[in-house]
């Protein structure tokens, strides 16, 4: 850096996330360091797609005739590497801000995961980054960019950062609009600057760009819109080359669905599903990978109209006939062209999964495994496809293999015979939910039970409400109809004597409990909690006092096992003398053991204290 003592040249830092970032990328094992070809193409793709929207409406801009194009200059001598596009270039803000750090706020997460895993940084996590401009850094010690934006006015500058922490800033001269970025490669990757090599990595991707892309001086693409040759003509190769481009992921797709639609509507669509999700499902989604394209031109690369959120993790490109080309952001967003293709899309979407369930399970299930969170909170937003959403809901049951998954359908058809409703329960995970004492009656009498492990499961299952005329119940609920000729009665304690010790109980517990009341559910436990017909469900209430440090819970029913050792030794003792000390202690202490398997004891200390008292009097000799 020679000119480094000149007063023009200014010196930057880049936040500290942006540092381990940019030394785990310089560190990294990366086995694809090629990918810094795509990043650089598909950003100077972006720029130039601005242009052509920004020239739809404003001409009133700097080199309005200038062509949009990509020029890749190599220089074996030099070892050095040279891309530039006529685009739409960067303020010396933007260079700050969006050269300077990273857009996503899920970094510091990112940083963490790969320290967790102790990992490199793999294909999958570069790919699931995307940390896009800086995989440079993968090839080469140090990167210049100098850009002049759009406006008129603009002034040029130039950009230049060894990825050690810190980048400098100057102004230059620059007549054209557009940004040029150039570096000399490492030893190790001279191969890019191989005319050869570069046009075989160009040639998987070049034709999905819609700009000719120039290499040293030779045209290199024929730009042709996929999306608009016929199924038949489309390779899978070209697809998932042309998937890999717009998504900026390392994998092929799951799968993809290929639409044309003429009529009253005129649309074409190429969507994608990917293989795995992003690290943040529901934050920071690459929105950039669903394209809206008007007659082959591109419009906008976020467009949220045109998939309901539930569906966002779809990647690809829709190119409609029924906008005007001078679309604008307001009237996408509020056109009814994007309102019927979102309703086609979306009901084509979910036929094309139906279709993947009933024919393709395995890949479905893939699917699920990936994208089901957010797919259930359809059931929340899309009341007209409410149904079709039910049946590609896929849980675990107490009845089902590890890491097999079954849907409402199956679930109906194997219930028994006077079983009338479907049972679930909400845990964190399947080893907890096993040992919830209010499933002890279910696996007692083989009744199947549907186990909900998903966060998103609480907002969205229960509101499914019933299936197939069968009421959804929880069986941590206290309406649940059991059946009454169990057989585990047969060795309970008298009607007389119950109603005795369930009042004593009462008297005890006071207004702790909304009721006490005899359980037909339990079988190895003495007792359990559970809530009133119309109390919140328990892992609802949960989440609510997470978010709510005040928020209350519903008084809870204790249910009480009168088949139990334990319950039979207290009846012996309420004989003898309801006001027993032993009796009061014990009371208290199964009613608090309950809420702490619940996760709600709120006074370890008395608790652990009357234990204390009980087991004095337990091993007294
Ligand atoms: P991403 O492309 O995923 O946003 P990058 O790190 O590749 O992430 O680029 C960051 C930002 O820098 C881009 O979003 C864009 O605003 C800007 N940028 C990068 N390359 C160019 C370019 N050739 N012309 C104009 N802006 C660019």
């Amino acid at each position: 850096m020679e000119e480094n003592q000149s007063p023009k040249i200014q010196e930057y830092e880049f936040k500290a996330e942006m540092k381990q970032l940019l030394n785990l990328i310089v560190h990294s094992l990366y086995t694809h360091p090629e990918i810094f070809l795509r990043e650089l193409v598909s950003n100077a793709s972006d720029a130039l797609n601005k242009v052509r929207f920004r020239k739809l409406t404003d001409s009133d801009i700097l080199d309005p005739e200038s062509e949009l194009k990509i020029s890749i200059s190599l220089n074996k001598d030099g070892q050095t590497f040279e891309i530039e596009d006529t685009g739409i270039g960067m303020t010396k803000e933007e260079l700050i801000e969006q050269i300077g750090t990273v857009a996503s706020s899920g970094t510091l997460q990112f940083l963490q995961k790969i320290k967790e895993n102790n990992s490199n940084l793999t294909a999958d996590l570069i790919g699931q980054f995307g940390v896009g401009f800086y995989s440079v850094f993968m090839v080469t010690d140090e990167v210049t960019i100098e850009t002049r934006s759009i406006e008129k006015d603009s002034k040029a500058y130039r950009w230049k950062s060894k990825g050690d922490g810190i980048f400098t800033i100057e102004e230059i001269e620059k007549e054209n609009r557009g940004t040029r970025i150039y570096f000399k490669l490492k030893d190790e990757h001279k191969q890019f600057c191989d005319d050869n090599t570069i046009k075989s990595i160009l040639n998987k991707y070049s034709n999905f760009v819609d700009f000719p892309i120039y290499l040293n001086g030779e045209k290199v693409n024929t730009v042709s819109a996929l999306w608009h040759r016929r199924k038949e003509d489309i390779k899978e190769e070209e697809l998932i080359e042309f998937y890999k481009f717009i998504s900026n992921d390392y994998e092929e797709p799951l799968g993809h669905l290929h639409l044309s639609l003429e009529g009253v509507l005129n649309f074409k669509a190429l969507l994608f599903i990917p293989k795995t999700a992003p690290l943040f499902l529901f934050r920071d989604f690459t929105e950039k990978s669903l394209l809206l394209y008007s007659k082959k031109v591109f419009i906008q690369d976020d467009c949220k109209e045109l998939l309901p959120d539930y569906l966002k993790f779809i990647k690809g490109v829709v190119d409609t006939e029924d906008l005007p080309l001078n679309v604008s952001r307001e009237v996408t967003q509020y056109s009814p062209v994007m309102a019927k293709i979102n309703n086609i899309l979306t009901s084509k979407i979910l036929s094309f999964l139906e279709d993947w369930l009933n024919n393709e399970k395995e890949k479905y299930i893939k699917f699920f495994k990936n994208f089901g969170s957010i797919f259930k909170l359809g059931l929340n937003s899309d009341f007209t496809n409410r149904d079709k959403i039910i049946n590609l809901i896929l849980f675990e049951t107490s009845k089902t293999a590890a890491e097999e998954l079954i849907s409402f359908k199956d679930y109906v058809s194997r219930m028994k015979e006077n079983q009338n409703e479907i049972y679930y329960v909400i845990g964190n995970t399947r080893e907890a939910i096993q040992k919830n004492p209010n499933l002890e009656y279910f696996l007692k009498n083989d009744l199947e039970v549907i186990f909900l492990t998903d966060p998103v499961d609480v907002f969205t299952i229960p509101q499914i409400g019933e299936y197939e005329k069968k009421r959804l119940v929880s069986v941590d609920k206290s309406d649940i109809k059991f059946e009454e000729t169990t057989a585990i009665k047969a060795d309970s304690l008298s009607p007389e004597l119950s109603k005795t010790l369930l009042d004593v109980f009462k008297r005890i517990l006071g207004d702790k409990v909304e009721d006490v009341r005899e359980s037909v559910r339990l079988v190895d436990s003495p007792v359990t909690l559970v809530v009133g017909k119309s109390g919140m469900d328990k892992q609802l209430e949960k989440m609510m006092q997470y978010m709510d440090k005040d928020f209350k819970i519903s008084k809870r029913i204790l249910e009480v096992n009168m088949t139990h050792p334990i319950i039979k030794n207290l009846a012996k003792r309420v004989i003898a003398d309801e006001n027993d000390e032993i009796l009061r202690l014990s009371v208290l202490q199964l009613y608090e053991g309950a809420l702490l398997m619940e996760g709600y004891l709120q006074e370890p200390a008395e608790f652990v204290s009357r234990m204390n008292e009980i087991i004095l009097n337990a091993t007294k000799v």
